[in-house]
């Protein structure tokens, strides 16, 4: 079946039957013009940021590489100035500490009509894993009104699908003694893998993952123990929460490509990449009001998807996300650890719960890995040493869930 995606984009967009990748990259462009005239006449920040740009010399993609980004950090000591509108129109705050930064935190606004855009893209990407009979249970957020659960609540209840917001899992027996009574299950990576392996005769039928990188060894790990199909969605706060999301297929995510316009380009040298090369993905909210984001630096590794998508849709897709920027760390000159490549490894460890990575300078690597009732298979310490190939120490015990950033990003520890 094809993503419910695409035909949203032509009826949000306009563009009906003659939506393709063409007219959609013209209708992004002209968005784009309109958006950069909008921060430009309402925003401080934006009318100096954006002054030079010559708006009637964007007119091909490529002429994006012109127009200056917009990096957490100008949101964090300026985001006050970037806001388009009167504090009265404000109709959600959401506050992101960056981890590991003595900075201020990142403050991004909505109006009412931001917060709706996000429910109607939860309708239509969750009408892909449930039906009207199928009951949701959303294992993160809170119930705070407009808080990412709340919206997702929403949205499923837009299509007829009744939800509970569970919240984080903290205590993955108590969340194992509700889960069975849902057939999707919505939550973070690592909270969803200590859940499998509390519980492993719970039998969702879908679970959806989200809010940060997604291993392949958790999905396997999840569908091979729940016998169910992993979806993945991606997003972010600072983008209005939904951003993409996996069709039938579970390949590449479908955009939302009405309210978002995506870039990739080389974290080095800012150019843009062409499809098929990894590099930082870049964000352009095309209809926020609140406070749009221009060239958004993510920090988020991806590249987009070369081809198209089994289920038919022609539109581009934004491949897996494969890490993220902050989580790397160089340990020397031949080196260089990644959160991601360690998540790949380390999850496929059968009977492992959960693990902490803390790396201290100059290049030593600490590894607690949690086996729960079992010590693992004997070798398990210098296998593991083994095929990562690190300056690495590993020790068996307990680790609580994984702490994360407010925005649900999991974090290597340095230091
Ligand atoms: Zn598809």
């Amino acid at each position: 079946m094809i993503s419910p995606i695409p035909p949203w984009t032509a009826q949000r967009t306009g563009l009906g039957s003659r939506l393709s990748p063409d007219t959609l990259e013209e209708w992004q462009l002209e968005q784009f013009r309109q958006v950069i005239q909008y921060a430009r006449g309402k925003s401080r920040f934006y009318r100096r940021h954006l002054a030079h740009v010559d708006l009637g010399a964007v007119t091909r993609r490529e002429d994006l590489a012109g127009i200056p980004f917009t990096f957490p950090k100008d949101i964090a000591e300026q985001g006050t100035r970037m806001v388009c509108i009167s504090a009265g129109e404000i109709s959600r705050i959401t506050t992101l500490f960056t981890s590991g930064s003595q900075g201020p935190p990142k403050r991004i606004c909505f109006t009412r009509n931001d917060l709706n855009r996000t429910i109607d893209f939860f309708a239509h990407g969750m009408s892909t894993l449930v039906t009207p009979k199928d009951r949701v249970m959303i294992c993160m957020s809170s119930r705070t009104p407009d808080s990412i659960g709340d919206l997702l609540q929403k949205g499923l209840s837009c299509i007829g699908v009744s939800s509970l917001i569970y919240g984080n899992i903290r205590d993955p027996d108590h969340a194992a003694g509700r889960a069975g009574e849902f057939d999707c299950l919505v939550g973070l990576p690592a909270e969803m893998h200590f859940l499998v392996r509390t519980a492993p005769g719970l039998r969702p039928a879908t679970v959806l993952l989200s809010a940060d990188y997604v291993p392949d060894s958790i999905i396997q790990a999840l569908e091979s123990t729940w016998q169910c199909r992993v979806f993945t969605h991606y997003g972010m706060t600072e983008t209005g929460y939904g951003g993409g999301v996996q069709c039938g297929a579970r390949q590449a995510y479908h955009l939302r490509d009405a309210d978002l316009l995506v870039e990739i380009v080389d974290p080095d040298t800012s150019s843009p990449l062409p499809p098929s090369r990894t590099g930082e993905v870049v964000l352009t909210t095309l209809q926020n009001e609140a406070m749009p984001l221009i060239r958004y630096r993510t920090g988020d590794l991806a590249k987009m998807a070369a081809d198209s998508c089994p289920c038919g849709a022609s539109l581009h897709r934004l491949d897996k996300v494969s890490g993220r920027l902050a989580n790397s760390v160089r340990l020397d000159d031949q080196t260089c650890l990644s959160l991601a490549h360690l998540d790949e490894v380390i999850y496929a460890i059968p009977g492992l719960r959960g693990y902490r990575a803390a790396v201290h300078p100059p290049r030593q690597v600490h590894l607690t890995l949690d086996m729960g009732e079992k010590e693992g298979e004997p070798g398990l310490v210098d296998q593991l040493k083994k095929t990562l190939s690190l300056p690495v120490e590993i020790t068996l015990g307990y680790t609580p869930l994984p702490s994360c950033t407010p925005n649900g990003k999991r974090v290597l520890t340095l230091g």
